[in-house]
């Protein structure tokens, strides 16, 4: 279903595919459909069911991933129909996270996101109920088994919940001792897979890697890097962004996206050799907005620049004031990053001081 201001449907789906491939399984193959709205039952229409369900015995595919969020009733018509694994975008989406999650922090969001996706579409028919009547005496023997599972993972939901709110309230209290120190922090942003992470190592090695027992318990991603000029600085690698973000992700990443809108400067990582990187960089800005973290100082970082033939592309890029191409790859521009990066935080925090009584 196509909506306006939205990818288009091939952009989109070949996303879709990378994802997939990302996740560990080979694309055999796509089909689309427009439609002026989803089917209630099947999310498709009757015939392009068919027409998947003969396309996936030719191709010999065991799983068939939609790009959009299926309902839990679609998701489990569509395996009676086809016979096969159905997944939807988000929790494809889900799956990577889970795979990539370092963190102690990191697992339990996922974690937590994955439950409250799965339980709604736990138990398939999500008709049984318990013999016995509702409330009183529901617990024990008299329970079906999905009752069960929904209490236990009621109950996981809880305690994973309770958990981050600690590490919530300890991360705070780090953030405070570092604004107390006086350490600006850099938060880096990017679409997934703009080379964020590769940049942080680079830079880490660029930058002279400060000695670092304060903030041992800090989030693995962040680091504390020597600028040029001597000056500290802490540098946060954040999560990737993404168009169609599971709610439960966005949800639960939101303790993370707070370093975005503590830090004194962003630096905005862009895939300079992706075909939709414009698009990709409008979903970031999409994201800042809702943070309300738009009208943070940034730095536009166009990345990957060894792979992109034409110069002329990476002229026009660089072209607006505040933006740099580099290639964390080969380090190409990471020096003159790190001393923009020493100008901007100046005048980021000569602004502050003018705010300041
Ligand atoms: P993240 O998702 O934004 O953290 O992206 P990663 O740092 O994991 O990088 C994604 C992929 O892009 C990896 O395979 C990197 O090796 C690759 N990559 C990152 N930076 C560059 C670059 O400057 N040039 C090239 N050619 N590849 C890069």
């Amino acid at each position: 279903v196509e909506r306006q201001g939205e990818w288009d449907v091939s952009d989109s789906l070949s996303e879709l595919a990378q994802l997939a491939e990302t996740a560990g399984a080979e694309v055999v193959g796509s089909v689309w459909q427009k439609r002026s709205r989803p089917d209630a039952a099947y999310f498709i229409g009757r015939g392009k069911v068919q027409e998947i369900s003969l396309a996936r015995q030719e191709l010999g595919a065991n799983i068939v991933i939609f790009d959009d969020e299926l309902s839990p009733a679609q998701q489990r018509n569509l395996e009676q129909a086809l016979g096969i694994k159905v997944v939807d975008r988000p929790a494809l989406i889900l799956d990577i996270f889970a795979q990539r999650a370092r963190s102690h922090e990191g697992k339990l969001q996922v974690e937590l996101a994955q439950l409250k996706y799965n339980l709604p579409r736990l138990g398939g028919q999500g008709l049984v109920l318990s013999r016995l009547g509702g409330g009183i005496g529901t617990r024990g023997p008299g329970e079906t088994k999905l009752e069960v599972d929904r209490r236990r993972i009621r109950s996981r939901i809880n305690d994973i919940e309770q958990e981050i709110e600690n590490l919530k309230k300890h991360r705070n209290l780090h953030r405070e001792r570092r604004q107390a120190a006086r350490i600006p922090t850099t938060a880096l942003i990017g679409y997934t897979n703009a080379g964020k992470s590769t940049l942080l190592n680079k830079l880490t090695d660029a930058g002279v890697l400060a000695e670092d027992k304060l903030f041992a318990t800090l989030d693995p991603t962040t680091r504390r890097i020597k600028l040029p000029g001597g000056k500290e600085i802490l540098l946060t690698d954040t999560v990737g962004f993404i168009q169609k973000l599971p709610h439960q992700l966005i949800a639960a990443f939101r303790g993370t996206l707070e370093e975005v809108v503590q830090a004194d400067l962003l630096l905005h990582i862009i895939d300079a050799s992706h075909p939709q990187y414009e698009k990709q960089s409008q979903a970031v800005y999409q994201v800042l907005r809702e943070l309300g973290a738009d009208t943070k100082p940034v730095i536009t970082v166009y990345n990957k620049t060894d792979k992109v033939d034409n110069q002329h592309i990476i002229e026009r890029m660089v072209r607006e004031p505040g933006s740099i191409s580099v290639s964390a790859l080969t380090g190409v521009n990471l020096d003159k990053l790190l001393t923009m990066i020493e100008d901007s935080l100046k005048s980021a925090v000569a602004d502050t001081k003018l705010l300041l009584p």
